[in-house]
């Protein structure tokens, strides 16, 4: 059974239709439809969302799984997320979440997503898993109150947003990673992704960076159709252009997934490329990620070169780091929000079966703080 809420991102039109204003599709939905995404349904010319506390999995992450790097560093973000989605990319990995078309998990209202994000001793929140614009409203009010109490809130998105959806981030989002994929080539994105155009991606992120948002970028680089290395520079050129070289942008690896399982893994010698790339245009924060050991999951400094933050993975092993966020050998000031989670400690995970706490969840398990 769906939790229905009327939906605030949304206009009536004609003949009880309605356009959903939630994402940049702006699904025109005829009465009793509903839309793309599979969890805003028009019902006698009002919108309503399917999923408002109505939660399909819900995990504790280290923040570096976002990827945010230069967000909060070693925190713990409690991750949630709903059915359904905007975009239906051909290689997800979530896919049986994302795709799904059918509303399911557990109940959950804000008071109570909030009360186990502190519960489990999480810093904050992370919307992530699907595309969260998809239950904006619910994000919204959950964001607030985790505001409230001390906890920040952070996207995993598409960026596939309108300007009305933007306004509603900057109410409660603190920060979020972009997901591009295949270095934002068009015919990419038509062809695996299903959407028309990139742009409202660009307009998005320069919405969020008017807002203050903290932002960073992923490039997911698809092997044999989507990494192309004229493209990288092109989205490379624009993120300096019009973020700065302080951006950090990463470079995830593929593998194969749902419809794209032919399709190989991304060679490391092509990330490492796309890497070079993201440097000689003048980026000073060049990331590879999916790589675990890699030397380039690393930050140096972009003075001295110096090793500032060793990672494996989403693990920090080393933290060169003043109490300024400078770095110890040549003191240049890194622009990275927030310190070392004062709490922050390798081995203080451990794994309990989520299905005691949420009785639909696909998740097999969910990481908990030991205290
Ligand atoms: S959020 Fe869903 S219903 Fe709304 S425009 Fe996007 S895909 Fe369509």
């Amino acid at each position: 059974m769906s939790i229905l809420k009327e939906a605030v991102l949304y206009k009536p039109v004609d003949n009880n239709a309605v356009i959903c204003t939630a994402c940049a599709r702006y699904c025109r939905i005829p009465k009793n439809s509903i839309g793309f995404c599979g969890v805003r349904w028009n019902i006698d010319g009002k919108l309503q969302l399917m999923v408002y506390g109505k939660i399909i999995t819900a995990h504790i992450d280290p923040i570096e799984k976002k990827p945010l790097v230069h967000y909060m560093p070693g925190s713990m973000v409690f991750s949630i997320a709903t059915t359904g989605c905007n975009w239906a990319c051909m290689y997800c990995q979530n896919y049986d979440i994302s795709q799904r078309r059918i509303v399911e998990g557990f109940e959950a209202s804000p008071e109570m997503i909030v009360k186990l994000a502190k519960g489990y001793g999480a810093h904050g929140l992370s919307y992530t898993y699907n595309e969260p614009t998809i239950f904006i409203e619910f994000a919204h009010d959950v964001g607030i109150l985790a505001r409230k109490e001390g906890l920040f809130s952070t996207f995993v998105t598409n960026g596939y947003h309108t300007p009305e959806a933007d306004a509603m981030l900057s109410k409660f989002l603190d920060a979020a990673t972009v997901d591009f994929k295949g270095n934002a080539d068009v015919k990419f994105l038509r062809r695996y992704v299903t959407i028309p155009d990139p742009e409202p991606i660009f307009q998005s992120i320069l919405e969020m960076k008017r807002y203050g948002i903290h932002i960073e970028i992923t490039d997911l680089v698809v092997p044999e159709i989507g990494d192309d290395l004229n493209q990288a520079r092109k989205l490379v050129r624009w993120i300096y252009d019009n973020l700065g070289p302080d951006v950090p942008i990463h470079f995830l690896r593929f593998h194969p997934d749902y419809k794209l399982m032919n399709i190989p893994w991304t060679p490391i010698e092509t990330l490492e490329k796309h890497w070079k790339v993201a440097k000689e245009e003048g980026l000073r924060f060049a990331y590879i990620g999916n790589v675990p050991g890699h030397p380039l999951e690393n930050t140096y400094c972009p003075e001295c070169g110096t090793l500032l933050i060793r990672r494996y993975g989403f693990d920090i092993l080393e933290w060169n780091l003043d109490n300024q966020n400078r770095c110890k050998k040549c003191g240049a000031k890194i622009p990275i929000i927030g310190q070392l989670n004062p709490s922050y400690d390798q081995d203080r995970f451990i794994y309990v079966p989520i299905h005691r706490y949420a009785k639909y969840s696909r998740t097999e398990s969910i990481k908990i703080v030991k205290n």
